[in-house]
Formats: C-alpha cells, structure tokens, sequence
C-alpha cells in the first residue's frame, strides 16, 4: 500500500509516519500543502490512500479534494480528512466533497487502523 500524508506540519507528519509504519506501511510520502500534494499523486500513482490535513498554506485540504475528485485518473484514491475538534462540524462538507472517511486529531495508532479498516 503507498500512501500520501499531507500536512504542513512536519511535526505531524512524522507522527503520522511513526503510526502507520506501525502498522505495516512503510511506502509513505509526505506533502506539506495541497499543491505539492497535487504533484507528488500524479506522479507517484498508484497511490491507495491520503491523509489529509485540513488548514493549510498555498492549497488548504477540502481544496485539494475537490481538485482530486474532480479527476476521474484519481477516482479509486482514498482519502481521510484529518480534523481537529473544533472542526468537526465541517466533516459532513468534506463527505459530501468525497472524503472516504474523516479521523479526529490527535488520534492513536489504534484509531487510524480503525479508519483505515485494516
Ligand atoms: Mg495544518
């Protein structure tokens, strides 16, 4: 399984990496906006699944899924919105812009494979 993590905390993004290399996948690239998210899958397709963050700078992440889910090439990518609490009531706007699911931050190892359906 490859997978994108894109947020532009580094920080968070090696969190991330530790928890999912944790759970077996080490195939892992990073991103740190929604515009260099945009590269790095069209470049490094197959990619199964994205962990997306939601504020962030030049392309936030209900941009970026909208952009991805307007292009058919990337219709079998999934994608889980990464929010805070305070942003949970806007989870149903990512749903309804085709996120496959949604995790709450910070979130454990457990969570994740839970989402992951792993
Ligand atoms: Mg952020």
């Amino acid at each position: 399984m490859r997978m994108l993590l894109v947020d532009d905390s580094v920080t968070m993004r090696r969190i991330q990496k530790t928890q999912v290399g944790g759970l077996g996948i080490t195939d892992v690239l990073e991103a740190g906006d929604g515009q260099e998210a945009l590269g790095k899958l069209k470049s490094n397709m197959p990619i199964d699944l994205v962990l997306l963050d939601w504020n962030m700078p030049v392309m936030d992440g209900i941009t970026f899924l909208k952009t991805v889910r307007a292009d058919d090439a990337f219709k079998d990518v999934k994608i889980i919105m990464c929010t805070s609490e305070s942003e949970k009531s806007r989870v149903v706007e990512a749903l309804k812009a085709g996120a496959n699911n949604y995790i709450v931050k910070p979130f454990t190892p457990e969570a994740l494979k839970e989402k992951l359906g792993m």
